[in-house]
């Protein structure tokens, strides 16, 4: 197994031997290499390394200014559609898709949530039935990130209404340009329209693009929810001191006219908690193998949106009447995720949603206390499945 010595060295071979001028030709290359996601397998992007080595092969790719991915742009194939893939897929399918997953040239979904199932995932009412060689799948899904640029979508539609609601779902990929798929924006009250609402009618799916077994969708469900978690909470190496208190310290540091006592405190207590969840959440990912991750990252989503809505806040005090401001309310299709762009204003409105996207913190909350602290699980109407009887 190579050393981080090593696998720098390696990396710097790589450069010397490819032209990165040729932006996909270099991130194919690079992820036939090994050198995507070292942590993943060999042949799927990966050297089957610890995940700890690929902060450095991170660095290596950054000091040599080459062309990365635009995670921001492919986020949710990047941290959720991979995992499941990684954990559920056969072997046509991980070779299928993984690597125009990696390389941006695939964007990916996820096509869970409903107009009457968001916590209550597994009350979703969108059928899949089988005909033929296909599934024909018709029903809203709603919040739906990125759907406006997918190719794919991470598809959970229910396959048996005769067996309790866990059971009968089954997991699917959803090719976004199929007919019958229609997707309308959804604006939110930054302006932008990150998501969408997507109505499935009679959409032809391969029975190929399913990922597991038929009525095993609840459990690859979980390894996507858990990802994404993980994804929101903790995704990438960050350095001390950026995000969303990174900014708010650079307004305090550049205006101390603006200063006062009582926000110093305030700031000098979300440093220390911002900094406590980052070496948290570098903890986390070093613990994490590839696949799935167990309940953990639950928290460090949790935390993550608590700071982010709490120093946004901060954020907008401190810079008084200018906080106030918001530049754009224009109608805007994103093509990025970002939570720290733009302004003050548009830190502080979009950290809202932070404690919704992936799991509300109610939910969130349920989840450590059942499944990590061991507590009683909180009375339900379902007594059919139980949290503590789904896959860890
Ligand atoms: C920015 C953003 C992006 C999103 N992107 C996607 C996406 O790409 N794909 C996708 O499928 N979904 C997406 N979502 C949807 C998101 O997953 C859901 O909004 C979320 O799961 C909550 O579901 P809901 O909105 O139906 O609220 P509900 O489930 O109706 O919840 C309403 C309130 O009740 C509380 N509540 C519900 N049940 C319980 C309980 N058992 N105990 C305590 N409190 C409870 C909740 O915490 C919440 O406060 C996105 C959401 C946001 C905000």
């Amino acid at each position: 197994m190579l050393n981080e010595a090593e696998l720098r060295e390696r990396v710097r071979a790589f450069l010397r031997d490819s032209d990165p001028t040729r932006r996909q030709d270099f991130l194919n290359a690079r992820f036939d290499a090994g050198l995507a996601w070292v942590h993943y397998p060999e042949g799927l992007g990966g050297l089957g390394l610890p995940r700890s080595l690929q902060a450095a092969v991170d660095a290596e790719f950054a000091a040599a200014q080459a062309p990365d991915n635009e995670p921001e742009r492919i986020v949710i194939g990047l941290g959720m559609a991979a995992p499941t893939i990684l954990v559920h897929g056969n072997y046509q399918q991980k070779q299928r898709w993984m690597r125009k997953l990696w390389t941006g040239q695939e964007v990916w979904c996820q096509l869970f949530s409903e107009p009457g199932a968001g916590s209550d995932l597994a009350a979703l009412g969108t059928r899949a039935t089988r005909d033929g060689d296909d599934w024909v799948v018709s029903g809203q899904k709603v919040w739906t990130s990125s759907a406006h640029q997918a190719q794919w979508g991470l598809l959970l539609a229910r396959t048996d209404p005769d067996v309790p609601k866990h059971a009968g779902l089954t997991y699917l990929v959803c090719d976004m340009t199929a007919p019958g798929v229609e997707v309308r924006p959804l604006r939110q009250f930054t302006g932008e329209a990150e998501f969408n609402e997507v109505f499935l009618s009679e959409v032809r799916i391969p029975d190929t693009d399913r990922l597991s077994a038929v009525g095993d969708g609840w459990s690859v469900a979980m390894t996507t929810l858990m990802s994404e978690r993980v994804s929101i909470g903790s995704a990438r190496a960050v350095p001390r001191e950026s995000g969303m208190i990174g900014a708010v310290v650079k307004t305090w540091r550049d205006h101390p006219e603006l200063r006062t006592h009582g926000l110093h405190d305030r700031l000098l207590r979300l440093w220390v908690e911002a900094e406590v969840a980052r070496l948290a959440a570098e903890r986390l990912r070093q613990q994490l193998a590839a696949g799935k991750p167990g309940p953990e990252g639950s928290a460090a989503k949790l935390v993550f949106a608590r700071l982010n809505q709490e120093i946004s806040g901060l954020e907008v005090e401190l810079n008084a009447a200018d906080g106030l401001r918001y530049d754009d309310w224009s109608m805007r299709r994103t093509e990025r995720a970002s939570f720290f762009g733009r302004g003050p204003g548009f830190r502080y409105l979009r950290a809202r949603g932070n404690s919704i996207e992936g799991g509300t913190s109610e939910i969130l909350r349920n989840i450590i206390a059942e499944r990590v602290l061991g507590l009683p699980s909180e009375p339900r109407a379902d007594k059919d499945v139980a949290w503590k009887d789904l896959p860890r």
